[in-house]
């Protein structure tokens, strides 16, 4: 399966709980979701710290109830927020590793590594599951890997745009494309159901994941994909429907046993778990059991939850969703029964009673669910890889448009938003717009961009901010020209200029306060290098201290049964003995012995043994 392009791209897909990377598979004319080595498709988002090593995806999951404070997940959560974003506060409450407010408020998860305190930002975590993906994606390929495709929810704006895209290139990753999950959703089934389409197609996508939720409405004409409306909630996915029923267990303990939880990460990190599974459980079973032993000193938790029980306690968050596909189709301005086709995408849009509110909603539609809802994101970042992917046949000829999730404008005279681009706009988009002076005889103007939804322009978020100065004397109403330029990534770029003079300034929206300096990006490359380095010498070591284990092991069993036919001397079984009793002791004091010093040890005492025995 090797392959010699090095400019072959990968399909990832970033998610808040669980991370899937796929690849066109030119030969087969298909998408190959790639198996990570412990046989999964998808790789829990997860980082784990520990005295020892760094563990990513299922190995740092598994060990997350025994090790809470150094297990990190969530990272997209934070990344590109500030620690003060008010979308975090209940987040902050619920984790179990600690985060505060670094420069410029960004947020640091504070970890123990080694011994030693350790501050990390989310792109740093972004980029450690990145980096696992694209390890996965080199051992099914056989080959380097350096270009990616990276999905993120529809509604992430600039700042968390750019934060994922420099989490790529810590990961070693240059990041080709960034595109919309539910459009990478679509693209995958769209390409399945191409075949089927005649004339237009109206397909509306429900994205129900771990920690977000999207919803987009697209059309499909012969080969164009377009986006029509986006709408989601950041906020929003089966972590929340877990902490409903982690809330429900420990006010059960609380009445039953009197005893509470809160407090205790481990406890509640257990209890998690098993929440989550019976939640899995709930999604084809009317009831299931949750028992989790010694929650609390001497306690055991043994208890029962009804699937009415589960959906009266998250009906809330269940008619939040709908609420939002109305939204979007309102902006659309599109009537629901235009829409062919719904399209179910993330693990929790399997829970029944959000699919029967949704089909509801669409007047009893039968919905899709052909495309498994797990694997459907990665499957169209592929396919936006492959057609990325220079020289590379048999790829469909689609052309993808996507849109701006939020308004982008500027502030104009009393604070007011001026909308440039509307959200919903196709990008790449560009759009020049005059503006007037507010004052006789100004020669320079504040220009502050701005993007949300918002009259007031400071509700909204500000992007950047610049000068134009130098503008001629003039009664006011002199006219400007504001243009705006968003890429296909939704990268803004914005420029004022002063046509009769020709003097002209402008601003990438790149995000500063808070983003990362490319001295620091470089700094975390060479860290994230180290790390691997430092993984994989940590690696050797174990396995340089298990073949010890393992000989001084074998060693004495034969021992025992050479002994047994023909007496060993005296005095070679002493031998023998103080090389077991040496190799113990060395295993004893792993932290301060180099893995040379036990691969040594190890050829010195089969040379002993040897001399004695032979031994297989
Ligand atoms: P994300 O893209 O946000 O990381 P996924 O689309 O992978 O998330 O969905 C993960 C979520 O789906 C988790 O919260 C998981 O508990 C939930 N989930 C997976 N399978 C089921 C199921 N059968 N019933 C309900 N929820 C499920
Ligand atoms: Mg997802």
């Amino acid at each position: 399966m090797a392959r010699q392009d090095e400019g072959l791209v990968i399909g990832i897909d970033l998610g808040t709980t669980y991370s899937c990377v796929a690849v066109w598979e030119e030969q087969h004319c298909r998408v190959e979701i790639i198996h990570n080595d412990q046989g999964n498709k998808t790789t829990p988002s997860f980082v784990a710290f520990t005295d020892h090593q760094r563990l990513i995806g299922d190995a740092a999951k598994n060990q997350a109830a025994t090790n809470p404070a150094n297990t990190v997940f969530d990272g997209k959560r934070l990344i590109g927020r500030k620690y003060s974003d008010p979308v975090i506060k209940d987040d902050l409450m619920f984790w179990p590793f600690k985060v505060i407010a670094g420069a410029d408020d960004k947020p640091m998860i504070i970890i123990k590594h080694k011994g030693q305190e350790k501050h990390i930002s989310a792109e740093e975590i972004s980029a450690t599951v990145l980096t696992k993906m694209r390890e996965t994606a080199e051992a099914y390929l056989e080959s380097p890997i350096k270009n990616a495709v990276v999905t993120v929810p529809a509604y992430f704006n600039d700042s968390q745009r750019q934060a994922t895209k420099d989490a790529g290139t810590i990961a070693g990753l240059n990041v080709v494309k960034i595109i919309n999950e539910p459009t990478a959703a679509a693209l995958a089934y769209g390409l399945e159901k191409r075949a089927n389409c005649v004339g237009e197609r109206n397909i509306f996508v429900f994205d129900l994941g771990g920690g977000t939720f999207d919803v987009s409405l697209l059309t499909i004409k012969g080969e164009i994909f377009e986006v029509k409306a986006t709408a989601g909630d950041t906020h929003l996915g089966g972590e929340d429907i877990d902490n409903r029923m982690v809330n429900y267990f420990v006010k059960e303990l609380k009445r039953k046993n009197k005893v509470n939880i809160t407090g205790n990460a481990r406890a509640l990190r257990r209890l998690r778990t098993v929440c989550e599974r019976a939640k899995r459980t709930l999604s084809f079973a009317i009831d299931t059991t949750i028992e989790v032993d010694a929650i609390f000193e001497s306690i055991d938790l043994c208890s029962s939850i009804t699937r009415a029980r589960f959906e009266e306690l998250n009906m809330d968050l269940f008619k939040k969703c709908m609420e939002t596909v109305e939204r979007c189709l309102n902006d659309s301005k599109m009537d629901k029964n235009s829409i062919h086709d719904v399209v179910l995408i993330g693990g929790s849009s399997r829970i029944p009673k959000v699919q029967q509110l949704l089909q509801d909603f669409f007047s009893g539609k039968e919905l899709c669910k052909g495309i498994n809802p797990d694997e459907a994101v990665a499957h169209g970042a592929a396919v936006q890889a492959a057609l990325l992917n220079k020289g590379i046949k048999n790829v469909p000829n689609l052309v993808l448009l996507d849109v701006t999730p939020l308004s982008l404008g500027i502030s104009v005279k009393g604070g007011l938003m001026s909308v440039v681009i509307p959200r919903n706009t196709t990008i790449p988009s560009k759009k020049i717009d005059t503006y007037l002076t507010s004052e006789d005889n100004q020669t320079s103007v504040l220009i502050e961009v701005y993007e949300g939804e918002r009259k007031r322009a400071s509700d909204n978020n500000l992007l950047g901010l610049f000068n134009l100065n130098g503008i001629p004397s003039a009664p006011a109403g002199h006219p400007l020209n504001v243009c705006f330029d968003l890429d296909a990534n939704g990268i803004l770029n914005v420029s004022a200029e002063e046509e009769t003079t020709g003097i002209k300034n402008g601003i990438t929206v790149t995000n500063d306060n808070g983003r990362l300096s490319s001295e620091q990006i470089m700094r975390l490359i060479q860290e994230a290098e180290k790390h691997r380095a430092e993984d994989r010498m940590y690696e050797k070591k174990v396995e340089a201290m298990n073949a010890l284990d393992d000989y001084v092991y074998k060693l004495r069993n034969a021992i025992k049964d050479i002994d047994r036919s023909s007496k060993l001397r005296l005095q070679d079984k002493s031998k023998i003995r103080v090389a077991v009793t040496k190799a113990r002791n060395l295993l004893g004091t792993s932290d301060q012995t180099e893995t040379e010093v036990f691969e040594d040890y190890l050829n010195e005492m089969e040379g002993i043994v040897e001399s004695i025995v032979k031994i297989d």
